[in-house]
């Protein structure tokens, strides 16, 4: 790493409710993207460590299971209370290590915050059911029992809202929970540890492990996790879906993503350009709901790109502490990936309407940047719309009717999220019914569920069945028991080796 050094905090794993320092002797830089400073050092972890740090997890589980609903929503209350009262202390930090604006930092403490609040409906969410008299005197009765250590696997690009996509309703349902964060974003993980420890959750619960391919592989295999969530690209998303499940495990696996933005002829075009502005450069593009393809369906495209060109050439771009619209790339790799996609696209004979390669920074040092960029008449064969490119790059595709542009939709191996935009209400029916996508916006365009419904793609935006939070969420980290139960029936039939049936 070329960056420079001031300094450097070493940091550590969280188990047992404290710091581990590092045996490992590997370590990771962070960097702060607006800078380019490295501002700390990450172990990661041998497979015996992250054997330790699951060992904690797994001798915390019998208690905690036990633990009753009503301490164990009380410490989740503690903990949103604690949340709320810190949250831009946990912007911040997102902010000097993922780049993302601190305002757009804060919204991510927010919506995670919302999962904390679903998970504290526990008592509710938990509910079995009963029925009386399901045979003679035979009542049946089913409970949903929590899985063990539970594993969680995060993305750079949020650091603190993936994995409260998750940890909430596990720790609600009475799981211990391993947490490996992104080694390029580690502090939230920690920071939140410590949140937990404040709240009064017992020691062991919650633990982070961090690492790389090893600290994953350690939760892939290991006897004692029981399930894995795992958010980030779709190659990965695959790899941890075949190993986890080869493993005897539930896996949910978010992958990657290639969201489309259609614009019908009837619709609001400021509406629209603002929108597209808003969910293609906001966090950078670094986001798995961001749009990075819009589809200009008849004559509006001129217009469109137009409106488009005039709001992206005056954000600003810059250090995501100074007020600024849109903050750096996450690394130096990063930033030259994406440059190499403007350099391809425009090749490959895209028009370059904005050059994201061409700007000026409001940021000190030298930071990951690259500016809002635009292409429009954009081919379905260039790399710049049939890669996630992961960054403030949109690409215009212009077609000649609704069905060609749903016919684009679903030709995508993606299918995370997607947006119509229009006033014809029939059409929106129309689209929502027919896109082979999990997530559908209409007239909006990061189309994210709440809380209380369930997050996931389809196709490789997602491996395994099952969703993240909401209902799915419960679900997933719990497993059904039906217990059938006679007491009081005296004529129970005697010796009888035929299948038992009701009567
Ligand atoms: P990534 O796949 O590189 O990393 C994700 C996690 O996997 C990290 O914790 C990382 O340490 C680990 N990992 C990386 N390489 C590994 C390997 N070879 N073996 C085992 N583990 C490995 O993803 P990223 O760059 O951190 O995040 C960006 C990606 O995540 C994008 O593709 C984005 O679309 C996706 N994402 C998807 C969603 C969703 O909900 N579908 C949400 C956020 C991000």
């Amino acid at each position: 790493m070329t960056s420079t050094q001031s300094s450097v905090t070493t940091l550590h794993h969280w188990a047992n409710g404290q710091k581990v320092d590092g045996k490992s002797g590997r370590f990771s830089d962070v960097t702060n993207p607006a800078t380019g400073e490295v501002t700390a050092s990450l172990p990661l972890a041998s497979a015996e460590e992250a054997a330790e740090v699951i060992a904690a997890a797994t001798a915390a589980f019998p208690a905690w299971r036990d633990t009753s609903l009503a301490k164990r929503t009380r410490i989740l209350f503690t903990f949103r209370e604690l949340l709320d009262a810190r949250a831009p202390e946990l912007a911040a930090i997102i902010t000097a290590e993922h780049g993302k604006v601190l305002s757009d930092a804060a919204g991510e403490v927010a919506r995670g915050q919302e999962v904390v609040e679903f998970a504290c409906g526990a008592p509710h969410l938990l509910k079995g059911s009963a029925t009386e008299n399901a045979s003679t005197g035979v009542d049946v009765s089913s409970i949903r029992q929590p899985l063990g250590v539970v594993g969680i696997i995060s993305p750079f690009n949020f650091p603190a809202m993936v994995p409260m996509w998750f940890f909430p309703v596990a720790i609600a349902a009475g799981n211990t929970v391993v947490l490996k964060p992104s080694e390029k974003v580690p502090t939230a993980a920690l920071w939140i540890a410590e949140l937990w420890r404040e709240a009064g959750l017992p020691d062991g619960v919650f633990n982070v492990l961090n690492g790389d391919k090893t600290a994953v592989d350690a939760l892939l295999t290991s006897p004692d996790v029981k399930s894995i969530s795992f958010v980030g690209s779709t190659p990965i998303a695959r790899y941890v879906y075949e190993t986890g499940t080869a493993h005897g495990k539930r896996v949910q696996a978010l992958g990657g993503a290639k969201n489309h933005m259609v614009v019908l002829p009837d619709a609001d075009l400021d509406l629209a350009a603002d929108q597209a502005i808003n969910a293609g450069f906001g966090s950078a593009g670094e986001r798995c709901m961001a749009i990075s393809a819009l589809v200009a369906v008849g004559d509006i495209a001129d217009e469109l790109v137009s409106r488009i060109k005039d709001r992206a050439v005056a954000l600003r771009t810059g250090d995501g502490t100074r007020g600024c619209d849109m903050g750096p790339l996450v690394t130096a790799a990063a930033r030259d990936r994406v440059s190499g996609y403007i350099d391809a696209g425009e090749a490959a004979g895209a028009t370059l309407v904005v050059d994201g390669r061409q700007g000026t920074y409001d940021a000190d040092g030298s930071g990951f940047f690259v500016g809002p960029t635009l292409f429009d008449n954009v081919g379905t064969d260039m790399s710049i719309y049939t890669d996630e490119i992961f960054g403030p790059v949109l690409a215009v595709v212009r077609v000649d009717t609704f069905e060609q542009a749903v016919g684009l939709v679903n030709a995508n191996p993606y299918g995370n999220g997607t947006a119509i935009f229009t006033n014809d209400g029939g059409a929106a029916r129309r689209f929502q019914n027919e896109v082979e996508v999990g997530m559908i916006g209409i007239n909006v365009p990061v189309p994210v569920p709440m809380a209380y419904y369930s997050f996931g793609g389809w196709k490789n935006s997602l491996f395994g069945d099952t969703h993240a939070h909401g209902t799915e969420g419960v679900h997933f980290f719990t497993r059904g028991k039906v217990v059938t139960t006679r007491w009081l029936d005296p004529s129970h039939g005697g010796i009888n080796l035929g299948f038992p049936q009701n009567n």
